[in-house]
């Protein structure tokens, strides 16, 4: 099960509660998905202040003030931490148990390092030094938008990073305390960088490609991820959406997401775990469409999976690939999108999804 820290925060981003919190902020309007006010935290004329859709979270582009909704309303209301925590789970519908300000701050500054982290890897993609890593995307039939859309990132090394977040302000003691912490050093190699959010849009983990290589060996931690266990990949997007298909593989539910036809959610090589089910279930999903690759342990993974999902009180079906494609990365890339559409159709039943392996 997630932290109820991460299940109050995605319950209130789902409602849009940031419209609610932030409301008495002097300019507050909407610019695109998100919103922006002028800053509580400085002398500002202009909004510079932006308050993110699908994250608690906010900085001020001018001063740097940047934090979560739980910081927020200690700084602006004078609360202390604990009756922050309440107001927000209050209003959430879920009592808080186990969460304290130490693994908050914890949790807090870790966001903040990696999402500084992450918008330096995005803009290293697009230097000579990405050059391998974005080639490699193209290749495998992301457009040139849809790379930019999905965060990918260059990992140009742990010095170069360092040097980069200093150059931001942050301190050394801040860095040998935090980066230190959260950061592999052995994974030097898994260059091709992919933020991992939790539930509630927050950035807890990264994933290193190794473009050099092929299959499971070609992706690794860069963080730890124990914290994300429960937590499907994206589903911070499609948080209780009646459909979600979950498919194997990071790449695949980002390929699957930016098509963009079928809320995705993306789980392990070793399927849906029950953490992860439950997770699912309690943000009020209804049917998990499965699709985890073709082959034999692939099936019978599908299988377990659909007990699983079934035993959380959802549906679950199933998305029958034909045996000449791997997984439903190599069906999208080897075929058109009218036939992605077409296959979309084919969702089945169990009894009708075993028939069909028989045949
Ligand atoms: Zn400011």
């Amino acid at each position: 099960m997630i932290r109820d820290i991460e299940r109050i925060y995605g319950t209130l981003l789902s409602r849009q509660y940031q419209k609610k919190l932030f409301q008495d902020l002097e300019g507050l309007q909407e610019k695109g998905d998100s919103l922006i006010a002028r800053c509580p935290f400085h002398e500002d004329e202009h909004p510079t202040f932006i308050i993110y859709p699908d994250r608690p979270e906010y900085f001020c582009f001018v001063c740097g003030a940047r934090g979560d909704w739980l910081g927020y309303l200690q700084l602006k209301t004078g609360m202390d931490f604990f009756g922050a925590l309440r107001l927000l789970a209050g209003e959430a519908g879920i009592d808080p148990v186990a969460y304290d300000k130490n693994a908050w701050d914890d949790e807090l500054s870790r966001t903040i390092l990696l999402e500084l982290m992450a918008g330096f890897f995005t803009t290293s993609l697009y230097s000579p030094a990405g050059e391998r890593e974005l080639f490699y995307l193209y290749n495998r039939r992301y457009a040139m938008g849809e790379v930019e859309g999905s965060s990918f990132g260059f990992y140009p090394g742990y010095l170069q990073t360092r040097e980069y977040l200093v150059s931001q302000g942050l301190t050394d003691e801040f860095l040998d305390k935090v980066l230190d912490a959260v950061w592999s050093r052995d994974a030097e190699e898994f260059r091709l960088t992919i933020p991992y959010r939790d539930t509630a849009g927050r950035l807890m983990g990264m994933i290193g490609r190794d473009v050099t290589k092929k299959g499971p060996e070609a992706y690794r931690a860069l963080t730890d991820l124990s914290i994300l266990r429960d937590s499907p990949f994206l589903l911070y997007k499609h948080r209780g959406s009646e459909d979600l298909l979950v498919v194997e593989g990071f790449l695949d539910a980002l390929l699957v997401d930016r098509i963009g036809l079928i809320p995705v959610a993306g789980v392990g090589k070793s399927g849906l775990s029950a953490g992860q089910c439950d997770t699912i279930a309690s943000y009020g999903t209804r049917r998990c469409i499965l699709c985890l690759g073709s082959g034999r342990e692939r099936k019978d993974l599908m299988l377990k999976s659909a007990d699983l999902v079934e035993s959380r009180g959802m549906q679950a079906a199933f998305l029958p690939l034909g045996d000449e494609y791997e997984d439903l990365d190599h069906f999208i890339r080897a075929t058109e999108l009218k036939d992605f559409r077409k296959l979309l159709k084919k969702t089945c039943t169990r009894e009708e999804y075993m028939r069909g392996q028989m045949t």
